[in-house]
């Protein structure tokens, strides 16, 4: 089974091919227009996808060898993200399935996260049911009890910020361009974790909270700054290990949480902060610490890309899970 799998839910235009679950192409566009903005705009978003999606599905098939008359199926993301972006990939995805006249498959952008575990790559172990997914992205934080490929009910997440969120704007409270989630990993690896201490904020349960700690960073180096004009550059590396640490505790707090409400061991992390080097330690340790069997993904499926659409759109195309060519995009939609 070959799956052309598209992906435009955000700022990147991503396009793979499998051949059942394993991947033979996955290429991702970044949108660098953004950056001038310091946050993603929607409208450039949108036109953006349009002059990538050709070449890069071009690509795609290029580079997985793969001609377009060997496809069986399409899949593309339904949702969540941005109206105009999903419907780029929507629209493109209905168009070529109608031209092949093959399937059309419908993803769940957090489900992408979530399976991408089930991606058959040499050296990564696939969870076994149920586990427990930490979806830590740029609008998703959540923990959720993953039962079967297609049952999951969240159990936990975010009252407020997504920890990507809690990433990028301490990182533009530094002055650091966007995105600056990878920017503060990169400088956190360098710094002191105790150099500075934040408290962690009070919220009932598995639920999550960090805007709280976002505006304690912002009063916090503001008073630093007024004390001294360059304590951001002379002690950025503390400042972000410090940060980091605080967002890493606060995770593993709720995870240990879960793990004792549900009883479940397994631990599967996904979505964008996932690529995180500090997260991905501290989960890696928990093995030892906690007894737990942990699933981390491999860099290049952490980040918004297509090849964790087309695992999703492997599995549904096994259940025969297909959709009409009226099918709706969905800027929100559940899990
Ligand atoms: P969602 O998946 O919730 O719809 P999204 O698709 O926009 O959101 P992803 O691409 O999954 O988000 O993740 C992007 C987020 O991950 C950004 O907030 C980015 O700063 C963050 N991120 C990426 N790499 C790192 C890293 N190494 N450390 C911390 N944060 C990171
Ligand atoms: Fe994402």
């Amino acid at each position: 089974i070959f799956i052309l799998a598209i992906e435009s839910s955000c700022d990147d235009t991503s396009a793979a091919v499998l051949q059942n679950d394993k991947v033979l192409s996955n290429v991702v566009a970044n949108q660098s227009v953004h950056v001038a903005f310091g946050g993603v705009v929607p409208e450039l978003a949108s036109r953006a996808h349009q002059q990538n999606m050709i070449p890069v599905v071009d690509q795609a098939l290029r580079k997985a060898g793969i001609q377009k008359s060997q496809l069986s199926a399409i899949a593309f993301t339904q949702g969540p993200g941005l109206m105009g972006s999903l419907l780029v990939g929507s629209s493109f995805a209905k168009s070529l399935a109608m031209a092949l006249s093959i399937p059309l498959i419908a993803v769940h952008h957090m489900q992408g996260h979530i399976l991408a575990h089930f991606i058959d790559e040499e050296g990564y172990d696939k969870p076994e049911f149920p586990f427990l997914a930490l979806t830590i992205s740029g609008g998703h934080t959540q923990i959720i009890k993953v039962t079967d490929f297609f049952t999951m009910e969240i159990i936990g997440e975010t009252t407020d910020d997504a920890v990507g969120e809690a990433f990028d704007k301490s990182a533009k409270i530094l002055g650091l361009p966007y995105p600056g989630g990878p920017l503060v990993d990169k400088h956190a690896q360098l710094g002191n974790p105790k150099a500075f201490s934040f408290t962690k904020p009070k919220v009932p349960g598995l639920d999550f909270s960090f805007s709280g700690l976002k505006t304690q960073i912002l009063y916090f180096i503001q008073k630093k700054v007024k004390e001294n004009p360059k304590f951001i550059e002379e002690n950025l590396n503390d400042i972000c290990a410090s940060i980091q640490n605080a967002i890493i505790e606060i995770i593993m707090e709720k995870l240990k949480m879960a793990v004792t409400q549900t009883a479940i061991k397994q631990i599967a992390i996904g979505g964008g902060v996932s690529a995180n080097s500090g997260i991905r330690k501290t989960i890696k340790e928990a093995e030892n610490k906690y007894g737990w069997k942990t699933y981390i993904p491999k860099f290049e499926y952490t980040t918004d890309n297509a090849a964790m659409i087309g695992i999703v759109g492997y599995y549904k195309y096994l259940n025969k899970q297909f959709e009409e060519l009226n099918v709706v995009s969905k800027p929100r939609i559940e899990i």
